[in-house]
């Protein structure tokens, strides 16, 4: 499979588009409507990149399924096409119960306990060029997502998830529950997880029983979302920690902005330093097909589509979010000289 590029896909100028910078709010609501519509025409008949199927449930995903949803930190939102479709959430958690973790044990105790680095190796190490996939060692990537996810405060496995089902629904503003499907379809196929929940607890960077640590992450990805949950929850991270749709403080703002961090540098897998290159925001995709990126003090954009480049981003995901991130003015690092008398 080729690997795509963006940049290839994605032909205009944005230097001649006047795009916003990344200060102020969102565009206007009739705007952003506009803008959103327009991104979802002009991608939802992309047919490139493969719905995942490692999870044999996950291959019953329609390759059409296609959603976007705005959220700013107003609560005003607006959404188009499937986002009425529920899926089950995977690795976009991951952030999710980092902040939950920070907000319960401090964001320097998770630091030390999960690390917060891109590789983990030192700059001139040739083990991270070999190994850089599989042991990037932060909460983003598998093996540090399951030592987040055995911090989640409770004696027992049940108080754990418990912790975990609950925040996850604070941050999207409604209960969330298992798929029950994805649940059983996964847990009869990772076998990969439960041998880097053995590692790690063989290196004592695992925090709980590795069965159960695996077993709670298990659960964690299955729950089922929305497009428009996942905005929720991304918006979330968006406002200092507090819902903008509930208005309840979910986390605090310092844990916020190094959930934000990381997610910056680690949140795409191995394609994050073109995601932050194109895109110039945090965010994080999953498996399922959805991605959320995070605007800070803007709101969140997620999208749902389930066919997948080779590194496991949805493709009409990325390249819907680098059209809006341009003309919704969400780039961190997008500047326009100051007029000068
Ligand atoms: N539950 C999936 C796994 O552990 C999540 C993968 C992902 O979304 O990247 O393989």
């Amino acid at each position: 499979m080729t690997k795509l590029s963006m940049h290839e896909q994605l032909p205009f100028d944005e230097d001649a588009t006047a795009s916003p910078v990344s200060t102020g709010d969102l565009p206007r609501p009739d705007e952003v409507r506009a803008m959103v519509t327009e991104a979802y025409e002009r991608y939802r008949a992309n047919v490139d990149g493969h719905v995942a199927d490692y999870i044999p449930v996950l291959a019953k995903a329609s390759p059409s399924w296609f959603g976007i949803s705005v959220v700013g930190v107003s609560g005003k939102s607006f959404e188009i096409g499937d986002v009425a479709t529920t899926f089950s959430i995977q690795s976009v958690s991951k952030p999710f119960v980092f902040a939950l973790v920070c907000d319960a044990i401090g964001y320097e105790e998770a630091r030390q306990r999960l690390g917060v680095n891109s590789t983990g190796f030192p700059f001139d190490s040739l083990m991270a060029v070999e190994l850089n996939v599989d042991r990037t060692m932060n909460p983003l990537v598998n093996a540090g997502a399951m030592a987040a996810t055995s911090l989640a405060p409770g004696a027992t496995a049940a108080e754990k998830w418990e912790r975990i089902r609950d925040g996850l629904s604070r941050f999207a503003g409604r209960e969330l529950s298992v798929d029950e499907e994805v649940y059983v379809s996964e847990s009869a196929t990772n076998l990969r997880n439960q041998g880097i929940a053995h590692l790690l607890e063989s290196y004592g960077r695992l925090y709980f029983d590795p069965d159960q640590a695996t077993d709670i992450y298990t659960r964690q990805c299955s729950l089922g979302v929305t497009v428009h949950d996942l905005a929720v929850m991304a918006a979330t991270l968006a406002n200092g920690g507090v819902n903008p749709l509930t208005g309840e403080e979910v986390v605090g703002r310092g844990v916020c902005r190094r959930v934000l961090a990381v997610m910056a540098t680690a949140g795409l897998y191995e394609l994050s330093g073109d995601w932050l290159y194109e895109i110039g925001v945090p965010g994080k995709s999953g498996v399922s097909g959805g991605i959320v990126t995070v605007s800070p003090g803007k709101g969140s954009l997620a999208t749902f589509s389930p066919p997948l480049d080779p590194a496991g981003n949805s493709v009409r995901g990325q390249l819907a979010t680098k059209y809006l991130a341009e003309r919704l003015g969400l780039n961190l690092f997008s500047s326009a000289a100051a007029s000068r008398d």
